[in-house]
């Protein structure tokens, strides 16, 4: 549950890299196997098909939009008080839903690129907590903020962010991040839980999975919920969408946690907030 009582699903569907065309479909197969939390951005080019698959989802499945929850993300380019707004109004225009469940912060602004980094993450912020105190949005976070960045927006806003979704995967756990925001009653969410599919090589993943007659997928899957992480797996078969939600009818033992947290790294995309993007 996030700290202002809206409940997110313990697990997610990551969208990224889903063509549009391809997203309605997704979802529904998704829905079927169980999914609620569904996560895009502006810069995914995919909230048409994704409010497609919602729709779809309502009408033939019969599930309700209060069981569904939704993200999106507004872009760099689209930064500050005025874009922002404006940037909103275009996803839920492309998602075709009266509110949205989760708006996030796609990356911070940073001191490499902008000497002005607060002030511009602080006027995003302003239009985030406008949104949500207008009913706009049932809760707003952020993506990408290291605790250095989390703590600069939280120091004089009046709202403090509800999730921040950060990279989180065997091999590379934003640890740091992650415990700060949990600490702070702040949800984080996984992206790349599995390393964009690299890390699912892993032998180590492998033997300990074996242990448990699962798959490496559902093992990092598991790992991360069971460290109170939302996890948000993509995937484009039906195959994978059923096996990765197959993750509620076991449990790592501690010693297992450990040889996890362990695991070097061995793929995903290890990006550095404070100068990845621009
Ligand atoms: P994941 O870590 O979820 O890995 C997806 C890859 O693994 C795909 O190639 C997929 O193949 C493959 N895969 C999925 N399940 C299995 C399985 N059971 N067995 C074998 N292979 C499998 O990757 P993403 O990088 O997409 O991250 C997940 C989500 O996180 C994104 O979709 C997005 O929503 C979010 N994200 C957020 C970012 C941010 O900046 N906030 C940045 C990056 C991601 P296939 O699709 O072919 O089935």
């Amino acid at each position: 549950m996030l700290y202002n009582g809206v409940q997110i699903p313990s697990l997610g569907f990551g969208t990224w890299q889903i063509p549009n065309f391809q997203t309605a479909k997704c979802v529904t197969t998704a829905v079927k196997a169980g999914y609620r939390n569904f996560d895009t951005a502006e810069g995914y080019m995919n909230e048409k098909g994704l409010g497609e698959g919602i729709r779809r989802t309502m009408g033939e499945l019969g599930v309700e939009r209060g069981e569904l929850f939704i993200s999106t993300k507004v872009w760099n380019s689209h930064r500050g008080y005025d874009k922002t707004l404006r940037a909103f109004e275009e996803s839920m225009k492309k998602l075709g839903l009266e509110y949205l469940d989760l708006y996030l912060i796609h990356w911070p602004a940073v001191s490499r690129w902008h000497d002005d980094w607060r002030e511009i993450n602080r006027s995003t912020w302003r239009a985030f907590e406008q949104l949500y105190r207008e009913g706009r949005v049932k809760a707003i976070g952020v993506s990408n903020f290291l605790a250095h960045h989390v703590r600069a927006l939280t120091e004089d806003s009046e709202i403090k962010p509800m999730v921040n979704q950060i990279e989180y995967h065997p091999g590379f756990g934003q640890v740091e991040s992650a415990s700060y925001c949990q600490a702070n009653g702040i949800v984080v969410e996984a992206w790349s839980p599995l390393g964009s599919g690299n890390v699912l090589k892993n032998k180590e993943l492998a033997r300990i999975a074996g242990k448990y007659g699962k798959t490496a997928s559902q093992t990092c899957i598991r790992w991360l919920l069971q460290k109170g992480i939302v996890p948000l797996p993509k995937s484009t078969h039906e195959k994978y969408i059923i096996e990765n939600a197959d993750v509620f009818d076991f449990a790592l033992s501690d010693a297992d946690m450990l040889d996890i947290n362990a695991i070097p790294y061995c793929g995903g995309m290890r990006f550095d907030p404070d100068s990845a993007w621009s």
